[in-house]
């Protein structure tokens, strides 16, 4: 593994070797009575991480198939779409795609949505549903999903919060029942340091009242079929048991290392972050939406992205450049899973020797 080098890229983000160990565990059936018993140990320690008893859906998919799901199931006819970066038009698109009248609400790349902005988007319209990303991962953009979600409990309370939080569950403090959210969606790759394929959302009561609703919910996604066989602690197809095993093994750290512990690391590995990045470049996210996971930081000196990483290698370590069009304009460091104060002063460190900084 000498020539593995650390991701300090948002997703896949690095996994723990006793955690990755666990998928290496010998196969048993999706109908035994042991992964019924894994699925039971998981469910309360994700339920505890999202302050919620919310249902919770272990999905074997990656997170945009979640998002297929919350619109699929959650939305009857028409939504509005908040967009602000690439993945948020993933939202929308996905909306269209599954033939859902919706309608985008646009703001500059690199800024955040708060309450007045979702308001404006929504005019007083009923919609089904509006869908949403907490941390636009593609300008690290971290909307202020508290403040939304209480505008939508007292303005817009027929209205579903669909909301993309793939990059920042298991980071940031994301209180579920508080806030009302109907689905929270987030793949596993992200802050959750658990390899890609698995995905979990917190589904409320009132989603799934809604999805009895919705018709063409679809097969694979049917929030219905989900918990029906949640109540026998079971899925509706073949599961991916070894990321099952992985995950229990990571929920049991991610609660041993203390929530509150948890969310205050990733603070602190993002202000590091950010006080390297306005001292040597400029920070390309609005000021009061900065992410906790990642930092996208403009590209002010005009560096070579692509060399930069060819030198980091020799240190086994990988940066991501900037999403899209933001490529080469923008870079974007991520400090989320398991990385530590250390991992983010030694790569701060080796940039600056390289950089001559
Ligand atoms: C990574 C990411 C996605 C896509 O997730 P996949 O697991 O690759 O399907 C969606 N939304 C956000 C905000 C992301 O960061």
């Amino acid at each position: 593994m000498t020539d593995h080098k650390k991701l300090f890229i948002p997703g896949p983000t690095e996994v723990l070797p006793d955690v990755l160990a666990e998928m290496s565990r010998p196969m048993i059936g999706h109908r035994f009575s042991e992964c019924s018993a894994l699925i039971s140990e998981i469910i309360p320690m994700v339920q505890e991480m999202l302050y919620t008893k919310n249902m919770i859906f272990l999905s074997t998919s990656s997170g945009t198939g979640l998002m297929e799901a919350a619109v699929r199931n959650c939305v009857r006819e028409s939504c509005v779409s908040f967009v602000n970066g690439a993945f948020s038009k993933r939202f929308y698109e996905i909306a269209l795609a599954n033939g859902k009248k919706a309608v985008p609400f646009e703001i500059p790349s690199g800024r955040g949505f708060n309450a007045d902005l979702v308001d404006a988007g929504l005019k007083g319209q009923k919609v089904d549903a509006i869908t949403i990303v907490h941390n636009e991962t593609a300008t690290a953009a971290m909307s202020d999903i508290y403040g939304i979600a209480e505008m939508m409990k007292a303005k817009y309370p027929e209205t579903s919060l669909l909301v993309d939080m793939v990059s920042s569950m298991g980071g940031v403090k994301l209180e579920i029942d508080k806030m009302g959210i109907d689905v929270a969606l987030a793949s596993g790759q992200k802050a959750l340091a658990l390899p890609p394929g698995i995905a979990v959302a917190a589904i409320s009561p009132r989603a799934l009242e809604k999805a009895r609703t919705v018709p063409n919910r679809g097969y694979y996604f049917d929030f219905i079929a989900v918990e029906k066989n949640l109540a026998k602690n079971q899925t509706h197809i073949t599961p991916t048991i070894s990321h099952f095993y992985a995950m229990r093994k990571q929920m049991k750290r991610i609660i041993a290392e203390g929530l509150e512990n948890r969310w205050q690391r990733h603070l602190k590995m993002a202000e590091r972050v950010r006080s390297w990045a306005e001292t040597h470049f400029r920070i390309f996210t609005e000021q009061g939406y900065r992410s906790n996971t990642l930092t996208c930081i403009e590209n002010t000196r005009n560096i070579s992205i692509s060399d930069l990483n060819k030198k980091l290698a020799e240190y086994h370590m990988v940066i991501s450049n900037g999403y899209g069009d933001l490529k080469d304009k923008t870079f974007r460091i991520a400090h989320m899973g398991e990385l530590t104060m250390t991992d983010i002063n030694e790569l701060i460190a080796v940039i600056d020797g390289i950089l001559g900084l």
